[in-house]
């Protein structure tokens, strides 16, 4: 395991989770993330990233939601658990985010490359 690929593992665990609004994707959209997560991904063919960008939307959201939730990368885990990036639906865990670990989070974007899903 890399020590890029330790980090993430790391701050997932420290991301809380939490029920959302059913059937809501609305914090889905074209979304960046380190291009260690993407590559993880399943690979989209550059036609579905245009009808995407297109869209507003991320080439990931399938009809059922996210295709790729076990792998989602760290922004989308951290959508709705910290105050700069709250739900607007109002869903929230119990107890958000530390706000260290957020910031440890937005070191680990600055520190590697961010490629657009
Ligand atoms: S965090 Fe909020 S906006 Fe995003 S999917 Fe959940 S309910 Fe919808
Ligand atoms: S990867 Fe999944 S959770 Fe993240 S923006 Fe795309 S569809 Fe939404």
């Amino acid at each position: 395991m890399t020590k890029n690929d330790q980090k993430i593992r790391f701050l997932r665990e420290r991301i809380p989770s939490f029920a959302c609004k059913e059937g809501c994707h609305d914090c889905c959209g074209p979304v960046t993330a380190s291009s260690v997560e993407v590559a993880r991904l399943p690979i989209k063919s550059d036609a579905e990233h245009e009808q995407a960008l297109a869209e507003l939307n991320c080439p990931y959201l399938g009809e059922k939601g996210c295709e790729v939730y076990e792998q989602r990368p760290l922004i989308c885990r951290l959508f709705g658990t910290t105050k700069n990036l709250s739900c607007p639906n109002g869903c929230a865990p119990e107890q958000m985010t530390d706000r260290k670990i957020e910031q440890q989070i937005h070191d680990f974007h600055r520190e590697t490359r961010q490629v657009l899903l």
